[in-house]
């Protein structure tokens, strides 16, 4: 098909030409003796002009070939650029225009079920079952666009540094820790399944072990897990291993992986290194693992004051925190104070201890509980000024008082407004607990059994696993968790070990992950790595806080993609090849 230009690339420079142009009718105006089209095409919007009637009453003026035109319709535009006469500043083409010669009708279109803009009042389900309309509006592809320029930065970058793109297979072995699976029956086998990839983990050692030294992998991954609004059951990684290197070194290589991506997406320059702060402190100070350290109101350590409280809770918790968030004491509501407590109680904690500062003293019904030395404490410690507001939290668990008042410290970032749009705050956050204790009380992993415990805590292992640190880091980007890895155990008796202290049986460890410690004896490199969460990346540098912006084709919120309805339900004759009952199922909405 003839086109001699993308619409939106159309400069003052092209002004004289001849052009031929082809799109989608965003908008239409017809005049009368004007018809205005604003022609879009992935590159952007340019406006047609078809004159329908001489401007002079010249006897020879003859109307361009031109169709009737409706949105969305595709043509295609022969004609010639001009100077606007007065510039629309709202377009990036403002100041010219093409004067129409003929115009074609490629294909006609109906009236789409949402407006094809970057504002759009459609309910998302809406957007999600007509996606390709959805695609349409230049926000979304925007969104694309940047996601495709971040893997492409990646690709770069690692294939400049030495690393191979490497397929693992999608159907692999079910492993028990992390998320749950999802299974794919296996017809061959009856009664056997495999399990699709929460990662390539596994298969990413094993190429170290098989002396690949640098891997990475665009990869998809799979997790069968409740969504969340950063969540899908489906979503890329941009996976990396690498042998012989320490976390430093790893650390510094993929950091450099990151400022590709930032000056080639965003043209910002990343002050490297970046900042490495250790899992505790970063929780001590930021009552998060993953902080967002654009915005102060710091946690600070008030429990020395309290040991002699008349407020029993206080006297007996062993973490007393607070949060001062000035200039707002006046302006703050029962209200407001409600919905702390509401967040506090996310977090286990009874509720949180609010006090202000009123014409030079502590106001609030804690101030009953509050000595003069107390009070004092509090002014000296805080630095406290004039309508601060002070935000307390104790508790038994230093854990939970740290996360709850990490909580309130976003909440009023957002409520405040103190986040800048387009200003990117990133860190490492390295030094983690290599186990936790889960929901069932039960200790897991907290990265993945594969995770190398810093060499000084291996005696821990048998007598206080909890208390063990990982050489596992994440990489936080404005408070998002964009990406995460270890270093890895490479000794096949420590992995052995870990697998016990995780209660797993000789028998067990021999069927789930026989196969690969027995890779373990055969000359094992020392090599770590990690994985950048793709979605979030695009994400985070597209501004918006919507997993499904970035993607395709996603899963809404109840796991289902609206556009194609899976999952959806098989004819009987599959399942029986399968070898498979179903026992329970879901009426079709
Ligand atoms: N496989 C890990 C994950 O998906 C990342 C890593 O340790 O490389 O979280």
């Amino acid at each position: 098909m003839e086109r001699t230009h993308f619409n939106g690339t159309l400069t003052k420079e092209n002004i004289g030409q001849d052009v031929v142009l082809v799109g989608w009718v965003s908008k239409w105006r017809n005049l009368g003796s004007l018809l205005f089209i604003d022609l879009r095409d992935r590159s952007g919007i340019i406006q047609v002009v078809v004159r329908r009637a001489s401007e002079n009453n010249d006897p020879s003026f003859q109307a361009p070939e031109c169709p009737d035109v409706r949105n969305e319709y595709v043509v295609q535009v022969f004609g010639k650029v001009e100077a606007k006469a007065v510039e629309n500043k709202a377009l990036k083409t403002g100041a010219i225009e093409v004067v129409a010669s003929k115009v074609v009708l490629i294909n006609k279109a109906q009236t789409t079920p949402l407006i094809i803009d970057d504002e759009t009042d459609a309910l998302e389900d809406v957007r999600l079952k007509y996606r390709y309309l959805d695609l349409r509006r230049p926000v979304m592809q925007e969104r694309l666009i940047t996601r495709a320029k971040i893997v492409k930065a990646f690709h770069e970058y690692l294939d400049e540094n030495g690393f191979l793109e490497i397929e693992t297979p999608l159907l692999t072995l079910s492993t028990p820790g992390g998320a749950r699976d999802f299974l794919v029956p296996s017809r061959v086998h009856p009664g056997h399944f495999y399990a699709l990839p929460q990662s390539p983990q596994i298969f990413k050692q094993l190429f170290m072990i098989g002396g690949l030294e640098r891997y990475y992998q665009i990869a998809r991954c799979f997790r069968d897990e409740d969504l969340r609004a950063d969540r899908q059951p489906d979503f890329t990684q941009v996976d990396i291993e690498m042998s012989f290197l320490d976390q430093d070194q790893v650390l510094t290589l993929m950091e450099g992986a990151l400022a590709k991506v930032f000056k080639t997406v965003k043209g910002i320059d990343l002050k490297l290194p970046l900042r490495r702060l250790e899992y505790l402190e970063a929780v001590n100070r930021y009552g998060s693992d993953k902080p967002d350290t654009r915005y102060g109101f710091e946690l600070q350590d008030v429990h020395p004051l309290f040991t002699e409280s008349a407020f029993e809770a206080f006297k007996t918790a062993s973490s007393i925190k607070a949060v001062v968030v000035p200039g707002i004491a006046k302006a703050t509501s029962r209200k407001v104070l409600d919905e702390l407590n509401l967040i506090a109680r996310k977090y286990h904690l009874k509720g949180v201890t609010p006090l202000k500062v009123e014409g030079g003293v502590l106001t609030g019904s804690f101030t009953k509980f509050l000595s003069e030395k107390e009070t004092q404490g509090l002014f000296k410690a805080l630095s406290l000024k004039e309508d601060d507001l002070v935000i307390l939290a104790g508790g038994s668990d230093n854990t939970d008082v740290c996360f709850a008042l990490g909580a309130i410290r976003i909440y009023f970032a957002k409520s405040l407004n103190l986040i800048k749009p387009n200003t990117f705050d990133l860190l490492w956050v390295v030094h983690f607990p290599l186990f936790e204790i889960n929901d069932a009380g039960k200790l897991v992993s907290a990265h993945h059994q594969f995770t190398r415990p810093c060499q000084e805590d291996l005696p821990l292992l048998d007598s206080d696993p909890i208390k063990v640190f990982a050489q596992a880091f994440d990489i936080v980007i404005n408070g998002y968790e964009a990406g995460g890895g270890s270093m890895r155990i490479y000794d096949h008796d420590v992995q052995y070990k870990i697998f016990e202290v995780l209660g797993m049986s000789e028998e067990d460890i021999k069927k789930q992950f026989g196969f690969f410690i027995d890779a373990f004896n055969y000359g094992t490199p020392p090599h770590g790595g990690l994985a950048f969460g793709l979605d979030r990346l695009a994400m985070i540098l597209s501004g918006t806080d919507n997993i499904r912006d970035v993607i395709a084709f996603p899963k809404n919120l109840a796991s289902v993609c609206p556009l194609t309805k899976a999952p959806g339900t098989v004819e009987p004759k599959q399942t029986e090849e399968l070898s498979i009952a179903i026992t329970k199922m879901e009426k079709d909405s």
